[in-house]
Order: C-alpha cells, then sequence, then structure tokens
C-alpha cells in the first residue's frame, strides 16, 4: 500500500542522532539482522565481515544513491527507498545470472533525520535482505552536511559456467525480455504530477487507486530471481544479459557493444501494461518512447540461442522482442508500417549539462 509521505504527519518528539552517537545507532538499526547464508562466516561488529566462498566464481557489484539525484524523499518514502536500493543491486547479481548471497550498506545521513526515519529505511532494508535470502554483513555510518546518501554493496556467486555477461551475443540469437517495460516510468510521471499539485495544494487528497501498477514500479521495483530460476529450471544459460536500469535502447545498444552485434527488435512485440499505456494516453506520450527510454523498470534483458525457441515463446514472464543481427546493422526498431528507425541512447546520464 502507497502512503504518500507529503501528508505525513511530522511529529515533533521523535529522537534526535546526535542524542544517540554513531555506534548506538549502527547497533540499533542492525540488531534484528540475523546471518542466514552459509558463506557468511562474520557479519556486523568486527574491522570486517568473512566470508567463506567455496564455490564458483565470486560477483559483486556497488551501486551510489544521492538524495535529489537518484530518489527524492517527498514521493518516496524511506522504507520504499531502503528496499529499492537494495533491489537495484540484487538486479544487477541477477544480472550476472548469479545468485546475490550478502551486501553491505553505508549511509551518510544529515542531523534533517531522525532515528525513526532510519529505523523506516533499515526496515526496507530488511525486508528486501528477507525476500532474497541476502544477509547485512556491514557497511559504514556518517555524517553529512545536507541530505542523505547511500551506498550498497552486493557480493553474490555462480558456478563459471553459468556466469553471464554483456558481451556474448551471437548472431541471430533471440532477445528476450522478462516482464512488462515502461511502468517505472510512467509512475514516475505520476509522482511528479501529484508533487505539482501538493506544491500548490498541500490539502489535496491525491486518488492514485488508478495508478497502483506503475507506481509501485517506480517505487518498489522488484529483482528478477524468479527469471533466474526460470532460465536453470529450463536449462537456458543466455549468450549476454543485462538489467534494464537505463531504458531498453540503451540496454540493447550495450548489449550491442559488448558483443559486436546489432539487434532488430519489433515494436509490436514490446511487452506493455494496459495500465501504462492509458498513462501515456493521459499524458500524450508515446508508450514505445516510455519503453526505449524510460528506465528503472528492473526487468532482464537477454540472448538465447535459436534453438531455445520453443522452450520460451509462450512463456507469460517473457517476450521475444527481436534478434540479434550482424554489427554493421547497427540496433534498429522496426515500427508497425516496417518502417527501421535507429536506436540511440536516451537513458538517463549522470553528466548530462542540465
Ligand atoms: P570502523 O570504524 O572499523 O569502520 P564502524 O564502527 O564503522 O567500524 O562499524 C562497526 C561495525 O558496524 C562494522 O562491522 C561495520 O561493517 C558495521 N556497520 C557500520 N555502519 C553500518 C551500516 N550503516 N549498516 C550496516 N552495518 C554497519
Ligand atoms: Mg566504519
Amino acid at each position: 500500500m502507497y502512503f504518500c509521505p507529503m501528508l505525513e504527519n511530522k511529529n515533533p518528539s521523535k529522537t534526535t542522532l546526535s542524542s544517540l552517537g554513531e555506534f548506538a545507532l549502527i547497533d540499533h538499526l542492525t540488531q534484528t539482522f540475523e546471518l542466514t547464508q552459509e558463506s557468511s562466516v562474520l557479519g556486523i561488529g568486527d574491522d570486517a565481515a568473512i566470508l567463506d566462498l567455496a564455490e564458483g566464481q565470486t560477483v559483486v557489484s556497488t551501486d551510489l544513491l544521492i538524495e535529489g539525484v537518484h530518489f527524492d524523499l517527498s514521493y518516496m518514502p524511506l522504507k520504499h527507498l531502503g528496499y529499492k536500493a537494495v533491489i537495484v543491486n540484487l538486479s544487477d547479481i541477477y544480472a550476472m545470472n548469479a545468485k546475490p548471497n550478502q551486501i553491505t550498506v553505508s549511509i551518510a545521513v544529515s542531523n534533517r533525520f531522525t532515528l525513526e526515519a532510519l529505523e523506516e529505511l533499515y526496515t526496507g532494508i530488511h525486508l528486501a535482505c528477507k525476500n532474497h535470502k541476502v544477509d547485512l554483513i556491514g557497511g559504514d555510518t556518517t555524517s553529512s552536511t545536507s541530505g542523505l546518501t547511500l551506498s550498497i554493496t552486493a557480493i553474490g556467486n555462480a558456478d563459471e559456467k553459468q556466469i553471464t555477461r554483456r558481451s556474448g551475443a551471437q548472431e541471430n540469437d533471440l532477445l528476450v525480455v522478462s516482464g512488462d517495460l515502461g511502468g517505472a516510468y510512467a509512475g514516475l510521471q505520476i509522482l511528479e504530477r501529484e508533487k505539482a499539485v501538493f506544491k500548490v495544494n498541500p490539502n489535496s487528497q491525491p486518488d492514485l487507486s488508478n495508478y497502483a501498477y506503475s507506481i509501485e514500479r517506480q517505487l518498489k521495483p522488484e529483482a528478477r530471481n524468479d527469471v533466474i530460476a526460470l532460465l536453470a529450471e529450463l536449462n537456458i544459460v543466455p549468450t549476454s544479459m543485462i538489467d534494464v536500469s537505463d531504458g531498453l535502447s540503451s540496454e540493447i545498444l550495450h548489449l550491442s557493444k559488448a558483443s559486436n552485434v546489432g539487434f532488430k527488435i519489433f515494436e509490436e512485440k514490446l511487452p506493455l501494461d494496459h495500465e501504462v499505456i492509458s498513462i501515456c494516453e493521459e499524458f500524450k506520450f508515446n508508450s514505445t518512447t516510455a519503453v526505449l527510454n524510460g528506465g528503472e523498470d528492473y526487468e532482464l534483458l537477454f540472448t538465447v540461442p535459436q534453438k531455445e525457441f520453443d522452450k520460451i515463446k509462450n512463456h507469460p514472464l517473457l517476450s521475444i522482442i527481436g534478434h540479434a543481427c550482424d554489427l554493421a546493422s547497427g540496433c534498429q526498431l522496426v515500427n508497425g508500417l516496417g518502417q527501421q528507425i535507429e536506436l540511440t541512447a536516451q537513458g538517463w546520464q549522470s553528466f548530462s549539462d542540465e
């Protein structure tokens, strides 16, 4: 259930961080976390954690999230932020066709935040750890002069033969994506609109029930461990894989560059939820553009050899959206009229000037 933080009652009787001190804060926030993974030998409390990584190869991924750049706390509840921050990292591990086992969480917080606010953040982190069977094994805590910064590192493992890089796609491989796309972008448009309405009229009570799916895609995304399990069950090792964090176009161009192949995708094959289509109509933007450039859907995009077609053709979790071709043909979208449109990376860019 989405509770709009813009409407939250600010309770003045909350615990300040300065009254607590760093060590009591860490203890308090992490006391409910237990180690569940065999490879976690020692967790929080010493100078370093200890892991016993016997099986397969180890995969590691880190993300850094800055308030005002990557998230907006006026509509992002802290619990959701904690959940999403972990999920985004786990998604990178799944995108290697690996299983995540541990995370570390580092935070920098200003004194604007209370203990209760950080408890919310860690409730979300805890839920993501529980849902994905991942241990919190450490981190760092420091103060910041303004806002909240969050950095998460995820550690996972997989058999060497299972690990899937961006670089293995071959000409004629099928290009497959899980779930549907554009939802997180559509949800963001709704939340930005409500934020603007709220600024003008703080007493407005938004009815967001028609947008529930898209708002959830934005605020509470999931990482596709179910797709990784499905691939294992179907005995398929993708030839290349990436998670959709910046938009389909951008991810296809990454696979193309790393694998030295081109791609052809078909507009009519792009998976869209009906709610996302109606939000696009409401905002008068093209739903294909939302899919290509939207981002933050955290679906998995991968290539498989043609011989796997029968295993995946009618699977409800998977859509075959196109295929790999020669590098010289580039990356093209074929629309309903048979016209080819070159894909460009309009995904979110950290270092753009605006
Ligand atoms: P040090 O001074 O050696 O860096 P800290 O006092 O920062 O140690 O951390 C003590 C323990 O608490 C370590 O195990 C560290 O990994 C853990 N820790 C610190 N901050 C966090 C956090 N925000 N989340 C989870 N664990 C943390
Ligand atoms: Mg430290």
